[in-house]
């Protein structure tokens, strides 16, 4: 078998991505402009018409402006998954209020929604799901939690465009704000960036204020209204979190490819599932009904499941034969700050803590070829026979 290299992830940028980033430098305007309100209505089309979609540097922002704009704030609770990047409890921390970590249900790698009810205090403001690897989490479940205990909802979308549930999109529900991210190896990019979705105009409101300086008036509308360009009133002490041109011409490309991409995705997912499904791996959680559900399949997370090799050493063994392969995610309450600060164990965790002993995600994205793949799993296969 002659080696390949297979990165764990690469971004599939096209002519169009090129030729549109150029005509963009060409225009003179680079910054937050025509480009991004533009990708703004696209994106708000593609998951809803009735939302508002919000352009902004990264999720991590978004996820920032969305929990300030619902009032979150010093001494709140914040009901997070364990099995997460850290931006999600990040963000909780930047208002001063405390992230209360879940347990993941091991069916679905997502929070165990079971446990939510048993960690609402009276400080309790809000909960943060996270569609793990694309798989969306059960919306309806949480929301009715949430509006029996007046919480607020922000999913962390980060992995789902797109992703759906009993016929309906993530982006869709009932969610005070829906969040996504378009950093260089999820399913569409910008490079970095990410967008705000919300049916809410009072939150819409407040996160295009704060996303830009607590200006009340962005940077196109004062060069286009008929107010006098050199005015604008500051309402309070805001952040620079708005997304510029270049990357919005870059994910106007992406997004009308997004459903291509998913499509893609999914048929390479089900050729693992075909072809790895004899060995000793435990292969991802699948949607419950497919003729309503969709994965995006961001992340194809695995777990070894043998005694023969352990995960570090099967993860050397591939980065050895040419193949790039990750873990998603170290869960937060084995992560120092969050561990020492909240006095988490993994005692309290069992099925993150499970999952994380033996987790590898292998490499899937469209960029990959049939004979790349073909690849990786020839090595996963001879290393596990
Ligand atoms: C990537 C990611 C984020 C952060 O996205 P950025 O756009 O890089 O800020 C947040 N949450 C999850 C679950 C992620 O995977």
């Amino acid at each position: 078998m002659e080696k390949r290299f297979i990165p764990f992830a690469l971004p599939d940028i096209g002519e169009e991505e090129i030729n549109e980033v150029v005509s963009t430098l060409r225009s003179g305007w680079v910054t937050t402009g025509p480009k991004t309100k533009e990708f703004e209505q696209k994106f708000a089309e593609y998951v809803n018409a009735n939302v508002e979609a919000i352009a902004v540097n990264s999720a991590t922002a978004g996820l920032h402006l969305a929990l300030e704009a619902c009032g979150i704030t010093d001494g709140d609770e914040v009901i997070i998954p364990t099995l997460t990047f850290t931006a999600t409890g990040e963000i909780v921390r930047y208002l001063g209020a405390d992230p209360v970590f879940v347990d993941c249900d091991p069916n679905t790698l997502c929070i165990d929604i079971k446990q939510i009810e048993s960690k609402i205090t009276s400080r309790t403001k809000a909960i943060i799901p996270v569609h793990m690897a694309g798989l969306a989490c059960d919306m309806e479940a949480i929301l009715a939690i949430a509006k029996k205990h007046n919480l607020r909802v922000i999913e962390d979308a980060a992995h789902t465009c797109p992703s759906k549930i009993n016929n309906v999109y993530i982006g869709q529900h009932a969610s005070d704000a829906i969040v996504y991210s378009f950093y260089a190896t999820k399913t569409i990019t910008t490079g970095e960036g990410g967008m705000i979705v919300t049916s809410n105009p009072e939150i819409a409101k407040r996160c295009k204020v704060m996303r830009l300086h607590g200006i009340n008036r962005d940077a196109f509308d004062r060069y286009t209204s008929k107010k006098p360009s050199w005015y604008y009133e500051v309402v309070a002490p805001g952040y620079k979190y708005n997304l510029t041109d270049i990357a919005s011409s870059l994910g106007l490309c992406q997004l009308a490819k997004a459903d291509r991409f998913q499509a893609r995705r999914e048929a390479m997912a089900e050729r693992y599932f075909a072809e790895l499904s004899d060995l000793p791996l435990i292969l991802p959680p699948k949607v419950k009904n497919p003729a309503t559900d969709l994965h995006s399949w961001h992340l194809f997370c695995c777990q070894l499941n043998t005694d023969k090799i352990s995960r570090d050493e099967f993860i050397q063994q591939m980065s050895d034969h040419g193949v790039g392969t990750s873990v998603h995610f170290i869960p937060l309450h084995l992560q120092p700050y969050w561990k020492e600060r909240y006095q988490l164990s993994p005692t309290d965790f069992p099925a993150a803590s499970q999952y994380y002993k033996n987790a590898i995600s292998l490499p899937l994205y469209t960029k990959m070829s049939d004979e790349d793949q073909s690849y990786v799993i020839a090595v996963i296969r001879q290393i596990l026979a």
